[in-house]
């Protein structure tokens, strides 16, 4: 098979062939190293490196191509043990990173059970299973109906798209061929492919919006909520940080009502927003943690979901094919085995230096917000004419995710980059 493939070509083909999706920019990737990408933008002619600000949206947690992720994939290949169904038959890298995940989430370690999966979205799927599943055990038939936040997004599957409520293109027609996609605050929806009621989301820098809460707070009703699903930094949504006041109400007024409550750590677990999970900022110990991108090494696919033991699914509830396949599990575990050895001080001090420059986030997640999502975009595409990939998120915000390990030169290589395209 020829690699020569030139980057108009390429672009070309994957316009023929490729099932639209979300590509939105002519870069072609070739190659990575590092913080680095390198590949071809179409309309220039020569091949190029780009700062790679993006980590492939949080996947690429320690770069491209670490020697760690690189070592487990050659022993695993040694072993020539690539694949066998982790789910039907137990293998030594699942258990040990099932083990290691019950360690690292919050919470009693002998207190937790991991299912392993393969995305993100499958790693909330299997999370509402988990609660619908309890919920029937406890004879509770009457908690059908789950919350989730204006801004929400947890993945493309069904129950994920369900909880969605981000932008409109995400849902409109895929539960009623006639539905826009539209929801306004506080509706409920029964047409999903479960009920679920979007709230409003209390934003640590809209004062507005913790105001509103608190009071929508004091009325909601909770009685046939099953659980809430929360991203405490929403990502897609436009890198919105939960009210630290605001979600220990809430959590509180979940717990009283018996409401479960799911934390969606997808792209903000594994260090990215400063601690191994956003969770450890609120000191918040969640019902179900769901775990992908990071976890990956930015290698081979997975998704995790960690759970109170007592949720733990009857035999063939639910399963898959590839989930805790043994090369995943083994890069997952050399990914977290890296995460747990970076140097602090200098992890503060890259984070100290991207928060200089964008205060709103968390961590290594974090945002510049535009007046409108035209000059954002603008900006996106000056800023890879000058060599750095971002990528937006919600109406009109840049989304700044560098490899956690980035070199400080590269960090403030980055940020000038983008001041100057501002
Ligand atoms: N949950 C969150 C918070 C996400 O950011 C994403 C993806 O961006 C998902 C779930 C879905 O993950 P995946 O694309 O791996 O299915």
């Amino acid at each position: 098979m020829s690699e020569q493939l030139t980057a108009q070509q390429i672009y070309d083909m994957g316009k023929q062939y490729g099932a639209t999706s979300t590509v939105s920019n002519k870069l072609i990737i070739r190659g990575a190293s590092g913080s680095f990408i390198y590949g071809d933008l179409i309309g220039k002619n020569v091949p190029s490196i780009f700062l790679d600000f993006t980590s492939q949206v949080g996947c690429n947690a320690i770069g491209h191509g670490h020697l760690a992720i690189l070592d487990a994939i050659d022993k695993q290949s040694g072993m020539e043990l690539l694949h066998s169904c982790g789910n039907d038959w137990f293998n030594e890298q699942a258990v040990l990173l099932m083990k290691k995940l019950c360690e690292i989430t919050p919470g009693d370690s002998l207190g937790k059970k991991v299912f392993l999966s393969n995305s993100g979205t499958e790693s909330v799927e299997a999370a509402v299973k988990f609660c619908k599943a309890r919920r029937r055990k406890n004879g509770e038939f009457k908690r059908e109906r789950f919350l989730s936040f204006h801004g929400a997004f947890h993945g493309r599957s069904g129950f994920a798209l369900s909880l969605n409520c981000s932008k409109k293109v995400h849902t409109a027609g895929f539960f009623h061929l006639r539905d826009d996609g539209d929801l306004s605050f506080g509706q409920q929806t029964k047409d999903r492919a479960m009920p679920v009621s979007h709230i409003c989301f209390p934003h640590k820098y809209d004062r507005g919006s913790t105001e509103d809460f608190k009071a929508f707070l004091d009325i909601l009703f909770l009685e046939n909520v099953n659980a809430i699903f929360i991203e405490l930094v929403q990502g897609e949504g436009g890198i919105r940080v939960i009210d630290h006041e605001c979600l220990n109400l809430l959590v509180e007024k979940c717990r009283k009502n018996n409401v479960y409550i799911v934390v969606d750590e997808v792209q903000t677990g594994l260090m990215r927003t400063g601690k191994m999970f956003a969770c450890d900022h609120y000191k918040l110990e969640p019902d179900i943690i769901c775990i992908a991108k990071a976890l990956s090494g930015g290698a081979i696919p997975i998704g995790a979901t960690v759970v109170k033991k007592e949720f733990d699914f009857e035999p063939g509830q639910h399963s898959n094919t590839f989930g805790g396949n043994p090369l995943a599990c083994r890069v997952a575990l050399a990914l977290i085995n890296e995460l747990e050895k970076i140097n602090a001080r200098e992890f503060f001090n890259r984070i100290g230096i991207l928060e200089e420059f964008a205060p709103q986030g968390l961590g290594m997640m974090r945002r510049v917000v535009f007046d409108s999502k035209q000059r954002r975009d603008q900006v996106l595409d000056l800023a890879l004419d000058n060599l750095l990939l971002l990528i937006g998120a919600g109406e009109k915000a840049i989304r700044l995710m560098p490899p956690l390990n980035i070199s400080e030169q590269h960090l403030r290589l980055g940020i000038n980059i983008l001041k100057k395209c501002m």
